[in-house]
Parts: C-alpha cells; sequence; structure tokens
C-alpha cells in the first residue's frame, strides 16, 4: 500500500507528538508511526519550568492538569556522604521562574499523542519503522510492517532509536568517556523527601561514579536512579537489574532517604545513551529532540527541549512547505536554534563531572548573581539561545571551576566514592536485598 502524507513522522513521544500536533493544526497530512503502544512507560519524568508556558500555549494546559502530577519549585543538590544539601528555587533565578511539575510519562506523553489525533493526525501505533527507502528534498519514503508511506517531508521523534541517524550515518557517540553513560532506575514508595512544597523537587546526590536521582511522582510515589559510566560497572560483576540496589547501599544520603522504602529490589536499566546526530536537519527531514542527541539527563533538559525542538521543526517545515521558506534557510535556522538551545547545557554537564564544579555549585551562592544565572538556565530559559546576562555569568562560572581546581574560592568538600564506603544492606519490601 501507498499513502502519500505532508508530513511523516517517526516516533510518538514528546517530540513526535507536538510536531503532530502543530503541523495537523497548519491543515498539512500527517501521519505519526510509534512502534509501541501508549500508555507506554518511558523514563524522564522531571520537566523543565520553561516547558510549562509551552503546554499553556499549545492550549493543554486543561489537559495536564487532570493529569496525577507533582508541582515542583526548585531542586535540591548534595553529595554522597554529607546530610548538608543545597536546595534552590526557580523563584531565584536571574530571570523570572515558575513553578513547574514532575509526572508519569505514560500518562503524559499519551495526552500528548492524543492532542495530536485531535487535530488530525493520523497516528499508527505497533508500528516500527524499518527502513528508508527514500530521503530527497520533498520526496520521502519509508517503509513499516510491509507496507511503504511516501511524504514531503520525514521528522524524526525516535528518540533513542535515531532511525534517520543511523540511515545516514551520522549518529556518533561522545569520545570523551566521561560522557558515556548508563543509567539503573525504578519506581518506590515511601522513600524520604523534601518537606512540604518542596516535596516535589528533585533531589540529585553526587559521588565520585555518578550520581542518582529521587523525583517524587505523587504523594507516595518516588522515581530513583542511578547514572554512572558503563567502564566503571564492568569492573564491578554486579548483574545489571541489581545495580541500583548496590549503589543505594554504599551511598549514606541515598541510603538513609531510602531506610523505608517499598518497591523492587530489581531495576530497569538504559545504556548507551550520549550520542549525537548532526547535522540535526538534511535534505528532506529534521531531527527532533533524542532523535538529533542526548547528553546526559542531570539537570531533566529531555522533554523540554525535545517539545521547543518540536515547536520550532513545525514552524519551519509549515514555512517550507508553504513556499515561504527555502529548504536551506529552514535548515539553517532549525540546527541553529538546536544547538543555540543546547550549547550552554553541554558546557554545564561537561563541567558537572568536575568535583571543583560541585563545590562551587553546592555553595549555593556566588558574586555577581552568578548562581542566580544557573538557575535561570536550569529553568529551561535558554530559547531560542541563552541571553547575554546568563552566557556571561555562565562562563564566569566555568572559570570559577577551573580556579577552583587549584585554588578554593569556596571551601573544600568531602568527595564520596561508592566503592569507598562500607555497604549496609537495606530492607525493600518483603525482599531483604543482599548487597
Ligand atoms: C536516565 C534518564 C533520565 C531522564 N530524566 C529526564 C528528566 O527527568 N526530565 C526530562 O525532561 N528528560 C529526562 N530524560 C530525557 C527524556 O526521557 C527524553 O529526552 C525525552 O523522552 C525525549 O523525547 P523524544 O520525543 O525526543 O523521544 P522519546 O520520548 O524517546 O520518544 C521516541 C518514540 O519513538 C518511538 N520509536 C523509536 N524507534 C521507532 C521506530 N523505528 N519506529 C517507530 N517508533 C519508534 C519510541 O517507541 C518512542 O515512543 C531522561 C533520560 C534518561 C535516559
Amino acid at each position: 500500500m501507498n499513502l502519500a502524507y505532508d508530513v511523516l513522522i517517526i516516533g510518538g513521544g514528546p517530540g513526535g507528538a507536538v510536531s503532530a500536533l502543530l503541523l495537523a493544526r497548519a491543515g498539512f497530512r500527517v501521519c505519526v508511526f510509534e512502534k509501541s503502544r501508549h500508555p507506554r512507560f518511558h523514563i524522564g519524568e522531571s520537566i523543565l519550568p520553561r516547558n510549562l508556558p509551552l503546554i499553556q500555549e499549545l492550549g493543554l494546559e486543561p489537559e495536564l492538569r487532570r493529569l496525577p502530577h507533582l508541582p515542583k519549585y526548585g531542586a535540591e543538590f548534595g553529595l554522597g556522604s554529607d546530610p548538608q544539601t543545597m536546595s534552590f528555587k526557580f523563584s531565584d533565578g536571574l530571570l523570572p521562574g515558575s513553578a513547574t511539575f514532575n509526572i508519569e510519562r505514560a500518562p503524559f506523553d499519551e495526552m500528548l499523542l492524543n492532542a495530536a489525533r485531535a487535530a488530525g493526525a493520523e497516528v499508527l501505533e505497533d508500528t516500527a519503522i524499518k527502513r528508508i527507502d527514500r530521503l530527497e528534498e520533498g520526496a520521502v519514503e519509508i517503509a513499516a510492517e510491509g507496507r511503504t508511506f511516501t511524504g514531503r517531508v520525514l521528522i524524526d521523534a525516535s528518540g533513542h532509536g535515531t532511525v534517520v541517524g543511523r540511515h545516514v550515518g551520522s549518529r556518533r557517540a561522545f569520545d570523551d568517556p566521561h560522557l558515556q553513560k548508563v543509567a539503573y532506575f525504578q519506581h518506590f514508595d515511601r522513600v524520604e523527601r523534601p518537606a512540604g512544597d518542596a516535596t516535589g523537587d528533585p533531589t540529585i546526590i553526587m559521588c565520585r561514579e555518578g550520581w542518582f536521582w529521587l523525583i517524587g511522582l505523587s504523594e507516595t510515589k518516588t522515581s530513583v536512579g542511578f547514572v554512572t559510566r558503563p567502564s566503571f560497572v564492568r569492573e564491578l560483576n554486579i548483574s545489571a537489574d541489581r545495580l541500583l540496589q548496590w549503589a543505594i547501599a554504599r551511598c549514606p544520603v541515598v541510603r538513609h532517604r531510602m531506610r523505608n522504602a517499598v518497591g523492587q529490589s530489581t531495576n530497569q536499566v538504559l545504556s548507551d545513551f550520549s550520542y549525537t546526530c548532526k547535522p540535526f536537519a538534511g535534505p528532506g527531514y529534521f531531527l527532533v529532540g533524542d532523535a538529533g542527541c542526548f547528553l546526559d539527563p542531570i539537570f531533566s533538559t529531555g522533554v523540554t527541549l525535545a517539545m521547543m525542538g518540536a515547536q520550532q521543526a513545525a514552524k519551519h517545515v509549515t514555512a517550507l512547505l508553504q513556499n515561504r521558506e527555502t529548504p536551506k534557510n529552514a535548515r539553517r535556522s532549525y540546527c541553529r536554534f538546536v544547538e543555540g538551545s543546547t550549547g550552554i547545557f553541554w558546557g554545564l554537564i561537561r563541567n558537572y563531572y568536575r568535583h571543583s564544579f560541585r563545590e562551587l555549585f553546592m555553595n549555593g551562592r556566588g558574586p555577581l548573581q552568578v548562581h542566580n544565572a544557573v538557575i535561570s538556565t536550569l529553568a529551561g530559559n535558554v530559547f531560542p539561545k541563552p541571553v547575554w546576562a546568563l552566557r556571561w555569568r555562565l562562563w564566569f562560572y566555568h572559570l570559577c571551576v577551573r580556579v577552583q581546581r587549584y585554588i578554593p574560592l569556596v571551601p573544600r568538600r568531602a568527595e564520596c566514592s561508592l566503592l569507598r564506603e562500607s555497604p549496609v544492606e537495606i530492607a525493600l519490601a518483603h525482599t531483604a536485598v543482599a548487597v
């Protein structure tokens, strides 16, 4: 069967759904191909403040409010063996910051995809794209489940599937081994969280080997994860589905927060998730969200970058299909948007794995409102690119991180190493987990 559309979209996550919603509203014939069936589990449950105005702009706030979610006003950061943590509120940012939310991705992603459907996009679930047969300016053809589909533009929003990146051979892992990552995660009940209004503020606990997240999803449920280097895990000889337990048992602060936790003793695993597929647009295609690049989830940027990127891609595809923009200009503007908005996070993430960064960050304040600028960046005020007031302060912050390595600008803090800490067994639910 050969079906003709204006826009073919691979992937029905936030990037694909928002692209489809906007293009269908603009009157195009859009088809989304999703290999799974919503609602489906997805990791990535903490959303940046900048996402809320976008959801409002899309007219989806009432739908969002109807879903179970937890308000998030800031975040808490700590070191693995030091109970004294540092908290901030987005309202302390240099630029106006608002509250946002944590949410389980299954209902959230389903809500977005249903909105696209309601706007007129065709959505084919349980339909994995297996092949790209044609990828040219104005003519694309893809194959799924024995059928081919043709269109004028292809949006790849396949997340880690990186369908186009693999097809054109542009998918590259980062050569810096510190940026290669693997994550172990699970949902638990009865995890201790910040008190009162701060209960939805994610807690990030750092150690030499990586970092933990504790993200409240509802009054009772908390998402807990550990992110580390694959090279570190290879040395351990621990079964991948027990790695989270292993790490929790060796991190005093996380272990304490989880002393009454109830949940499974095994965890889920996501590996090999740091890569880029530049350029983010080429003849016949645009890469949206994780299909373009993924660095590290430390600052909870993924969903917001995917949805903001989707909005831009939809804008340029609309202009392209209405002959208001040349393909070359559409691609150049889109790539500039993605690079401009993500670049500042790449700088922060590279530095985040330096202990001197963590010492400065944990200090909680610095001269020239530098910390306020970092908070505004972490709130997602980076589109289409961060304003100068943020950029020079971030540059100054990175300079301080370098100086701190040799001369203490703020007090030194003890680094927690999971390999040095003595493990303490914790019991989850009715299962005592030996570590
Ligand atoms: C450990 C970890 C923690 C994270 N935490 C956060 C967080 O707290 N906050 C945050 O904002 N982000 C977080 N992220 C990132 C976030 O999950 C992603 O950035 C986000 O889901 C990107 O959305 P997307 O639409 O680009 O891709 P996805 O949400 O991955 O959607 C892609 C879709 O494409 C489908 N697909 C794949 N291949 C095919 C194919 N061949 N054919 C058809 N369909 C296909 C998939 O089934 C999927 O539904 C985290 C990521 C990781 C790895």
